[in-house]
């Protein structure tokens, strides 16, 4: 048996809200290989590197790559164990519970500044759009353009921009909820 010389957290913590968000953040940028890895040390609370492949049913490689992509998010933090039948030194991935609030508002804060961005871009005044490769342009390129499209010549048409200030303004206004939800965690 190993033995966990710093274990921290308790398993009703793992259906935590938090948790679940930490989850399907991971899922979305990682896929299914990061959320089963995810869900292995939330349970067993490490991975150690000498096992990976008796430990997860994903290939050691993807395992190890995908590892790595959490420990730069500091979602694991690499740590030893002495492996007490053994005596073997294990080299092993802790999950890093503390920072998991932390990854989840990064995120979020993330996604709020993409759409403030796009909000920004929005309320610049008319927008027009190309029918056939969707890009958008301000009043004044699509004037220099001629109103037509640089990409494709199809013809530039006054995109409805008010209903979409709209639907980002309400999406920032929800972020902002689940951001000072998660803040207050
Ligand atoms: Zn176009």
């Amino acid at each position: 048996m190993i033995s966990l010389s710093d274990e921290e957290g308790s398993p009703g913590e793992q259906h935590s809200d938090l948790v679940k968000m930490a989850r399907r953040i991971i899922r979305g940028m990682f896929g299914e290989p990061g959320e089963k890895i995810f869900n292995y040390l939330l349970e067993n609370g490490y991975i150690a590197e000498e096992r990976i492949a008796n430990t997860l049913d994903i290939r050691s490689n993807e395992a190890r790559k995908m590892l790595q992509k959490l420990s730069d998010e500091a979602i694991v933090v690499p740590n030893r164990l002495k492996d007490e039948e053994t005596g073997d030194l294990l080299h092993t991935w802790k999950l890093n519970r503390a920072a998991l609030k932390s990854f989840v508002l990064n995120r979020l804060r993330k996604a709020r500044e993409r759409l403030e961005i796009l909000l920004k871009y929005e309320e610049q005044g008319a927008l027009y759009i190309c029918k056939s490769c969707s890009r958008r342009f301000l009043v004044d390129e699509a004037y220099a353009y001629s109103f037509q499209c640089p990409y494709d010549n199809d013809v530039l048409v006054e995109a409805n921009n008010p209903a979409v200030i709209e639907k980002l303004r309400e999406a920032i206004r929800r972020l902002d909820k689940v951001i000072s939800m998660v803040e207050r965690m």
